[in-house]
């Protein structure tokens, strides 16, 4: 029997599972997917927001403001790149300029450090490839991180302190049974069914649904779309604070920002869907971003553009956060309709939830043995001499795989070789970027390729790009044929 169940591994999932690492329990993170991270959390902004935005009084702008302060620490215990560039609301029109205005007062209620407002004159002086512009608010506690390898990071940590974590584990029912004391039966998509005493829902854009398994939800999730375009390093520079504009009822409009690895990303729009999973990028809803992103940054050049993707927003018709235990279902905590700003209120939202879980009756002994660091090797960012040095010690670092990042082969076999380690190519390149640059994978996918499956044990037709069923070569077992009919374009 577990102390705590968690389903989805997203970045509030993962955080979760992590802080409960600190004490005596036995935890469990739940995941219906192959990978951890690959709901909301591997498409959005990747922006620690300030905190000035979102109103003054809701969760949001509680959890926020206080996870923002936390990413510091917690990014440097866990090796996750992360960079307070500030960021910088522009006002183009006078009516933006009144919205700005309240936007200070605003974050300034909401306990948001150093918030000033620029003249257009300082703006230019310090991002002289904006539009004019009239006023724009600064932040600097603004900041962009490494989101998907944050969220991996936060479940591996867990994992290495004693949680446990289940993928291709789709949760299908829920139960609640009295004993003593009760608990609930989890069941899952192949057949098992997990104990545990406590429940914890943070299932995104599925909350739900999830929710509905054992009690008539009390919010409904709407999801919403945003698309991106992800440009090449050459134009990581064009701006050096994350470029807002001030935000609409529609959320915060589209950005545009440098990213923790040098590349520019500018989005996303806004659109609902229906569907929770619905990650098709459009031409219009493209050519939307960029219009409204090219009226902050003129000079964007869209030649540069390397990939685009959308992520969805788990919006709930309760306008903020939901943290809460479960009507009628002690000890079920929801975490749902975390739409933005949860990638920077995670860490607030994993304490948040730790104190409900406290007061629904779960006992929190702190464990002394706790590893809180978790060590990564980036290798383009290291000294020549350290370089040299572990070249050395380990000659997989002399050899380059991804030529376009610079990805050497040992960072490749630490990705595939520590705890949760990756088993599909997007899982490498999620944690430690191969196919990330200018090529997407051209060059070294084939590679890639050869090592999982020299790692695995398993013939290369057998190594999928990303979620179960995406092969890349063309099956020839047969458990592939029956899987996708034959069909090689999966
Ligand atoms: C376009 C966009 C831009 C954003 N930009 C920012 C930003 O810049 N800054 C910021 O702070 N926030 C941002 N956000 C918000 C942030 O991305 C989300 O708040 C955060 O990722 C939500 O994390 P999550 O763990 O709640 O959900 P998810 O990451 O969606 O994770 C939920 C997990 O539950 C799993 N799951 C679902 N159903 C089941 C089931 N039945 N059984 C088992 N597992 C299940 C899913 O597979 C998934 O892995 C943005 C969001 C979007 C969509």
């Amino acid at each position: 029997m577990y102390d705590v169940a968690i389903i989805g591994s997203g970045i509030i999932g993962a955080a979760l599972f992590r802080h409960l690492a600190r004490f005596k329990l036995r935890t469990v993170l739940i995941e219906r997917e192959n990978d951890v991270a690959l709901g909301a959390t591997r498409a959005n902004s990747a922006i620690v927001h300030a905190g000035y935005d979102p109103p003054n009084g809701s969760l949001m702008a509680k959890y926020n403001v206080e996870g923002n302060r936390m990413f510091d620490g917690l990014c440097q215990e866990l090796s996750i790149p992360f960079r307070r560039n500030g960021s910088l609301v522009v006002a183009l029109t006078q009516e933006e300029s009144k919205g700005l205005e309240s936007l200070l007062e605003n974050g300034q209620r909401n306990g948001v450090p150093g918030l000033e407002l620029w003249t257009q004159e300082h703006v230019a002086a310090m991002e002289p490839n904006l539009a004019p512009c009239r006023q724009a608010l600064y932040a600097p506690t603004g900041g962009i991180v490494g989101v998907y390898e944050l969220a991996t990071a936060l479940a591996e940590n867990g994992l290495v302190n004693g949680g446990n974590v289940l993928l291709e584990s789709e949760v299908i029912g829920i139960e609640k049974i009295s004993g003593q004391p009760d608990y609930f039966n989890i069941k899952l998509c192949n057949g098992r069914v997990i104990a545990s005493r406590f429940l914890v829902n943070a299932a995104g854009t599925w909350a739900d649904k999830i929710h509905a398994l054992i009690a008539p939800p009390n919010y409904k999730i709407h999801p919403n779309k945003g698309e991106y375009f992800l440009f090449d390093h050459s134009e990581g520079t064009r701006v050096s604070h994350t470029i807002f504009r001030v935000p609409s009822p529609l959320g915060k409009g589209v950005l545009v920002t440098p990213t923790v690895h040098g590349n520019l990303l500018v989005g996303p729009n806004s659109n609902s869907t229906d569907d929770p999973d619905d990650t098709a990028t459009s031409d219009s809803g493209l050519n939307t971003v960029k219009v409204s992103a090219l009226q902050t940054v003129p000079q964007l050049n869209f030649r540069k553009n390397i990939r685009n993707f959308a992520g969805v927003r788990a919006r709930s018709d309760r306008q903020d956060f939901i943290v809460e235990e479960v009507a009628d279902v002690p000890g079920m905590i929801d975490l749902a309709g975390i739409k933005s700003p949860g990638l920077s209120a995670s860490p607030a939202i994993a304490i948040a939830a730790t104190e409900l879980l406290e007061r629904a009756g779960l006992e929190l002994t702190e464990k002394p043995t706790f590893i809180s660091r978790r060590e990564q090797i980036y290798f383009m960012s290291l000294s020549p001499q350290e370089k040299q040095k572990l070249i050395q010690e380990n000659a997989a670092y002399g050899r380059i795989i991804c030529r376009c990042e610079s990805i050497t082969e040992g960072e490749v076999l630490d990705s595939i070789r520590r705890p949760l380690g990756a088993s599909t190519v997007d899982g490498v390149k999620r944690r430690c970027r191969p196919g990330s640059g200018r090529c997407q994978g051209g060059f070294c996918l084939p590679k890639v390729m050869t090592i999982l499956a020299r790692e695995r044990g398993v013939p290369v037709e057998e190594i999928q790009q990303d979620r179960s069923g995406s092969w890349i070569v063309c099956p020839t077992n047969r458990k592939a044929q029956e899987e996708t009919g034959g069909r090689c374009d999966v």
